[in-house]
């Protein structure tokens, strides 16, 4: 008998399988139904370590059985090659980004071979390539087209460290997620996706999806709904305007960035806008706050308090968000030395200015209600403003209402997505700028605009993308006179090309459009969709975004790209700690490859626990899982004998089944496991020993590959049936026995499942409760309804 060498067999059947292109998915397979099967696909940022396996593996098991099954499954895959990490750690080594991503996308489809994995190269997409990204910048044009794309002024996040602007997505505690650097604002013209005209879209198709209930709470929380009214505060006459101020006027209300609301009109209609949620509170109002970035705040300053307001304005800019939000830092503001009047009372109430009002939260103006809010209450406690308690009162909105002082409003947390990004490493935005005739965007038939190869890479840090610098992109022709005009020099963020990456996997090489319409309907919408839930509120709500866009502009048939969606867990090391090279504590899967082969560590994976939850790697339970290989391997170059078995293969294939269908990999080979316990002393049939194999296949498809083969089988055993139970033969075998006499209940007793008559009145009459009423006595009848009544009529 030769012994398991499980490098000696992995490597020669994946050869055989790629040759095969076992894995080159047909769009359509007469007599099977498709399922598209997507895992996220990777950054190519370097090697991979053995964490980086779990999504692939998980997938990978899953897709196997889908293909048993007998589903036509298309597992495809590709690189998110553009973006800040990969460019960013370019820049560390001095490299140009596209050599230094180039090199690791080349490393790790070497790893990921090594996986063993169903994934079908042959749909390979990197979003840096210019017959991807020429379609990520027609998805612009389109977004553009449909007035969703838009140049505005906006107050942004700014990276000091990357030197880019940030989308609110892409910021965590106040710091950028690439490099933890605290981000600042800056006030800046910007592409901006208007991702907030389908708030109500993305809330509502979540009702429809198969997803996990967290992951939704947690889009529903970022979108952010929520209802109350926008309130009229009327501002005390302030001096008129002077003449320069009414020419700024003209110009700022036409302008589309408002920040705020609110108009200066004659002074008697000066009013400040305000969205609470809680209108009744409004007698409690005893003052009003302005962002500092509030477009009124200069206008109703009064003089002798200017110089004080000016300073305040200069010492929030050095302020971030997350610093003006700490709840424990003390509370700062300044008088603007005017009022307003409380609509609900009539009263007078003091304006100020203050930082803990965010510019881009509400109008940017709130009404301070300092008995009802701990926020308020702090800051009117240190500035000795009154404090109000009031009786709260309904009727005051429609009283409101009435004088058109308020009205109804729904308002979302959620911020338009700003795409712009002031770095060299993305697809270019298809924009031209014409002195003449403004913004253009480029035709479609001028796409792609190439991302030029050039010699300095760094961002500038002024704002400008290292692009600019090079004369000969930026230098170009209106498209519509044909003048002279300059190129957008921005790039795209790369969450947009990855918004839109699971419809070209159906048509990866159409030159004529992004996904031909038969085979976008042949595999769209994605059935299931396997990833990170670090994404709930990033990726997986642009490509909701931009697949409901598509859908309204006609390029789609459905609405929601994911109908099913499911997160694995994350590997720790064995410290529990995650995985990095500064902490030494990193599993390098290609030596774990040598030392216990690639289905001992996918099955390890699975073994681990949940895979939604993941957890430390445990250098010794692999050892476990890798002798339990062994011992599978020794099962089948035993000779078959004449053994049954069923039961317990009828109960395995049900259970194993179940729980693949439903990710629960670790009970699945704990479930394999035991089935080997039960049969490894005994000499099951040879069909067994291959309905064995099959219930492994899709966890160790090398090792069951092998030995299907030895077993003299010449297909592959992936594309074999998975095979069926019957529930018969799993059914309990004890029955519980309602014992009665006279028709009433006396007992019931267990017994074993299929007793016949005599059996079962043997039996019965063997319970002390049932022997005291039948002694003596005479039976006159006995009725048995098989598994689960016996009765004895007695007199
Ligand atoms: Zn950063
Ligand atoms: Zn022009």
């Amino acid at each position: 008998m030769t012994k398991y060498n499980p490098n000696k067999i992995e490597r020669k059947w994946q050869k055989a399988w790629a040759k095969k292109k076992l894995y080159f998915t047909k769009d359509k397979v007469k007599g099977k139904k498709s399922f598209y099967l997507l895992t996220m696909f990777p950054y190519p940022s370097g090697n991979l370590h053995v964490g980086h396996w779990f999504p692939y593996t998980g997938t990978d098991v899953y897709g196997r059985f889908k293909q048993m099954q007998g589903f036509n499954v298309m597992s495809p895959i590709g690189f998110d090659a553009f973006g800040l990490p990969a460019e960013n750690a370019a820049i560390n080594r001095n490299l140009d980004p596209k050599v230094w991503t180039y090199g690791n996308i080349k490393t790790m489809k070497k790893q990921l071979e090594l996986i063993g994995t169903i994934l079908d190269w042959s749909r390979e997409i990197i979003t840096a390539e210019p017959d991807y990204y020429k379609w990520t910048q027609w998805i612009f044009l389109k977004l553009y087209e449909a007035g969703l794309a838009k140049r505005e002024r906006v107050l942004a996040n700014w990276c000091p460290h990357c030197k880019t602007i940030l989308a609110n997505e892409q910021i965590q505690n106040g710091e950028c997620e690439r490099c933890d650097t605290a981000v600042e604002q800056r006030l800046l013209d910007q592409w901006v996706f208007k991702i907030t005209d389908y708030a109500q879209k993305l809330l509502d198709g979540l009702e429809e999806i198969d997803w996990p209930e967290t992951t939704k709470v947690l889009q529903k929380n970022w979108i952010g709904r929520s209802e109350g009214a926008m309130i009229k505060f009327l501002i005390l006459p302030i001096l008129s305007p002077t003449k320069s101020e009414k020419q700024n006027r003209g110009s700022s209300i036409s302008q589309p960035n408002s920040l705020n609301s609110g108009e200066i009109g004659t002074s008697s209609k000066d009013y400040i806008e305000v969205f609470t949620t809680r209108p009744d509170t409004i007698f409690g109002a005893t003052f009003m706050a302005l962002a500092p970035e509030h477009k009124l705040v200069k206008k109703i300053t009064k003089d002798q308090f200017l110089g004080q307001v000016n300073n305040y304005l200069e010492k929030t800019k050095k302020k971030t968000e997350l610093e003006r939000l700490a709840e424990v830092k003390e509370k700062t503001g300044v008088f603007t030395g005017t009022y307003a009047i409380n609509p609900a009372n009539g009263e007078k109430i003091p304006i100020w200015i203050s930082d803990f009002v965010l510019p881009h939260y509400g109008t940017g103006a709130i009404m301070a209600v300092p008995a009802h809010d701990q926020r308020d209450f702090e800051f009117a406690k240190k500035f000795n403003l009154p404090i109000k308690k009031i009786d709260l009162d309904s009727e005051i909105f429609k009283e409101l209402s009435k004088k058109s002082l308020a009205e109804r409003k729904i308002t979302y947390r959620l911020h338009d997505w700003i795409i712009s990004r002031q770095r060299y490493w993305g697809a270019p935005i298809p924009m031209i700028l014409c002195g003449k005739c403004g913004w253009q965007s480029v035709p479609e038939k001028d796409l792609p605009v190439l991302l030029p190869k050039i010699s300095n890479y760094k961002p500038s840090g002024t704002g400008e993308s290292p692009l600019a610098k090079s004369e000969k992109f930026v230098k170009t022709k209106c498209p519509r006179c044909f003048g002279e005009a300059r190129r957008e020099t921005d790039t795209m963020d790369t969450f947009v090309d990855s918004a839109w990456y699971f419809l070209r996997y159906a048509d990866s090489k159409n030159k004529k459009e992004f996904a031909s319409r038969e085979k976008l309907k042949a595999w769209l919408p994605v059935n299931m969709y396997i990833g990170g839930q670090e994404h709930a509120t990033k990726h997986l709500l642009y490509a909701r975004f931009i697949t409901k866009v598509l859908h309204d502009s006609g390029y789609l048939s459905f609405d929601e790209p994911f109908l099913s969606l499911r997160h694995q867990g994350l590997i720790f090391g064995a410290d529990s700690q995650k995985m990095s090279k500064s902490r030494g504590n990193v599993i390098d899967p290609d030596e774990m490859v040598k030392k216990f082969g690639s289905d001992a560590i996918r099955m390890h994976l699975c073994f681990m626990g949940p895979y939604e939850n993941g957890g430390p790697w445990d250098p010794k339970a692999i050892v476990g899982v890798y002798r339990f290989l062994n011992r599978a391997w020794n099962l089948v170059n035993k000779k078959p004998g004449n053994d049954k078995l069923d039961k317990s293969f009828h109960k395995a294939i049900k259970k194993i089944g179940e729980d693949i269908e439903n990710l629960r990999f670790n009970t699945a080979v704990s479930e394999l496991m035991k089935l080997l316990n039960e049969v490894e002393d005994k000499q099951p049939v040879k069909k067994q020993v291959e309905t064995f194999l099959k219930l492994l296949a899709p966890f160790a498809p090398h090792l069951a590959e092998e030995l299907w083969h030895q077993l003299g089988n010449k297909k592959s055993i992936h594309l074999e049936k998975w095979p069926e139970y019957d529930q018969k033969l799993i059914e309990e075998e004890v029955v519980d026995l309602v014992i009665q006499i006279n028709g009433r209940t006396r007992d019931i007793i267990r017994t074993p499942r299929g007793l016949i008559e005599s059996e079962a009145r043997e039996l019965a009459l063997k319970s002390e409760k049932i022997k005291k009423y039948v002694s003596g006595k005479e039976v006159k009848k006995f009725i048995y309804l098989s598994d689960r009544l016996a009765n004895f009529v007695i007199q």
